[in-house]
């Protein structure tokens, strides 16, 4: 299974991407890890690091070879999660040129629909952790010794990009930049907008059930998309 998950930035589409991405057994691949790894290779790492240095966002020509060498890795045989690419409308062309090159193709964009309000007052509690960058929520998602990872003892703290201004200024590039990939991605049949003002395991339970007439052998029949056994099974978590 192929998918892209749309969002506004810090509405929750990377814990979706993740808690999908381990039910599914799919690696969710962020913009923000597959940059950070990019910026230690050797024969990407310079360029990518002089260009973050700077504050620049890193091209989109060069984004794409970065998502091209992840995407090529063993693990995304089975299919991956995209979460942070693409995040215009010259990248999702990009991206599709890139899937037909390999002889692949979408399956579904996952759009997390979350209001600027709501997005500002959730992230007024979000805590990261800065060992592991593992999140948190003191809600809906708390550590269980606080302010400690539970992955890794690491603190939590705030991050400068959870205030309130850097927020709003955020959702208005999200806005202008990346919401024109809702039309587009809804011309093509793949859109599946989903409710992100709930609780984090009601989200997950929506996105499962719009992703469930996906399930099944992915080499079907022109056509066929029937039940497979394996979409009775999935209903268990
Ligand atoms: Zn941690």
């Amino acid at each position: 299974m192929r998918l892209v998950f749309l969002g506004p930035p810090g509405g929750g589409k990377g814990t979706q991407a993740e808690i999908l991405a381990e039910k599914r057994q799919l690696p969710a691949i962020s913009t923000g890890q597959i940059l950070r790894e990019a910026a230690q290779s050797e024969i990407l790492g310079p360029v990518v690091r002089r260009t973050i240095d700077e504050g620049n966002l890193v091209p989109d020509n060069l984004m794409i070879r970065i998502v091209e060498d992840r995407l090529r890795r063993p693990d995304c045989r089975r299919g991956f999660i995209l979460d942070g690419f693409p995040r215009t409308v010259a990248q999702a062309d990009e991206l599709g040129r890139l899937l037909d090159r390999m002889g692949l193709k979408l399956d579904g964009v996952i759009l997390l629909k979350v209001e600027e309000e709501q997005l500002v007052k959730r992230l007024a509690e979000r805590r990261v952790c800065s060992r592991c960058g593992a999140t948190y929520h003191l809600t809906s998602r708390p550590p269980e010794r606080p302010g400690l990872c539970d992955r890794c003892g690491g603190a939590l703290k705030q991050r400068d990009d959870d205030r309130e201004e850097v927020v709003r200024e955020r959702f208005r590039t999200y806005r202008e930049k990346t919401l024109p990939l809702v039309d587009y991605y809804a011309a093509r049949g793949l859109l599946h907008p989903i409710d992100g003002d709930q609780p984090i395991d009601q989200v997950a339970r929506a996105i499962e059930e719009a992703l469930a007439h996906l399930d099944g052998p992915s080499q079907a029949p022109d056509g066929h998309q029937g039940p497979s056994p394996r979409e009775a099974a999935a209903g268990q978590g």
